[in-house]
């Protein structure tokens, strides 16, 4: 059998708070061409969208030969179904209630090339595990551990969406029944304890007097503070907790930590590991890794890239499957 051959090109875009980009990328995840600029999310809901498709023209103008489709991370909630973006902290205004066809609005934008969206943890998650740290895998999970904690699950080597897109919030899981508030609304979630600003808040909290980031918070831990050294290791034993769930639910073969948990990855890996032993049968601590991110600066672009490639592969997949 022959068939004619498929485009190769993929147009990602990333939709974040403060800044978007545009990127025209291949299968393989190299990136040929990207546009970038600061997302007008101030200028009101109304400026988005033309800001968008301003730059997916630029970078669709630099593609070297047909784009087989867009793919969008968002920053922000994503029904990947439905193709709809909801509302975000970071983009306030846009979305919110029914949300934004964000998919079939780029599409008629876009000379109807086909589109699809994914939220950003959850792309970052396919991206991890298509050319990164969860490459061969075919169950994992990754959680970013920055500004808030998101996560993406890969369960059967699909991503897990769950029944309106919002599977998988490790982020918020309870590790702490009535304890901290978190942004989210509820109480004792695992961001609440482990993102950047919960651990810097808890440092402060422990007589930490440095500037009140993650990252500060790192430093002074490396350098012997003990303030610091106390928030990272209640950050690790809560991880712990969260992961502990998500593993005896999973049962994972890897899981992914991203940016603080890069940065700190020698001050937290080594009590998160400890910790999840005496959380979790032999049979899934024995069979599980938890590695830090691998795509570091590339992580964004690929998840745009992603965002698109996945869903190809599952109407590859589903077209085939018998009814
Ligand atoms: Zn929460």
């Amino acid at each position: 059998m022959t068939h004619p051959p498929a485009p190769t090109f993929v147009l990602g875009i990333d939709l974040g708070g403060t800044k978007s980009a545009a990127v025209v990328g291949t299968t393989d995840g190299a990136v040929l061409a990207r546009v970038a600029g600061p997302t007008p999310a101030r200028e009101g809901p109304g400026a988005i969208l033309p800001f968008l498709v301003g730059l997916a023209r630029a970078a669709q103008d630099m593609a070297p030969g047909p784009l087989a489709g867009v793919g969008v991370s968002a920053g922000a909630p994503a029904d990947a179904r439905t193709g709809r973006v909801f509302e975000a902290p970071n983009l306030p205004g846009w979305g919110h209630g029914e949300g934004v066809p964000l998919a079939d609005l780029l599409s008629s934008e876009l000379d109807g090339l086909p589109v699809r969206v994914e939220n950003d943890a959850d792309a970052t998650a396919l991206a991890e595990h298509r050319f990164g740290a969860g490459r061969g895998t075919r169950d994992m999970a990754f959680l970013t551990v920055g500004t808030g904690i998101g996560a993406g699950l890969i369960a059967g080597g699909r991503l897990h969406r769950g029944a309106r897109g919002a599977g998988g919030e490790v982020g918020h899981l309870a590790v702490e029944p009535g304890g901290r508030a978190c942004a989210c609304g509820l109480r004792g979630c695992l961001e609440a304890y482990a993102s950047g600003p919960s651990v810097a808040r808890i440092a402060g909290e422990h007589g930490f007097l440095g500037e009140a980031t993650g990252r500060a918070v790192v430093e002074a831990a490396r350098a012997g503070d003990p303030a610091a050294r106390a928030a990272l290791l209640q950050a690790a034993q809560m991880l712990a907790r969260g992961l502990a769930t998500l593993s005896m639910l999973l049962n994972p073969e890897r899981i992914v930590l991203g940016t603080l948990a890069v940065h700190a990855s020698d001050l937290l890996l080594p009590p998160l590991r400890a910790a999840l032993r005496d959380l979790t049968w032999p049979r899934i601590h024995d069979g599980l890794t938890v590695v830090p991110a691998a795509l570091g600066d590339r992580a964004q672009d690929l998840a745009a890239l992603c965002a698109w490639l996945a869903g190809e592969e599952e109407t590859t997949l589903s077209s085939v499957a018998p009814a």
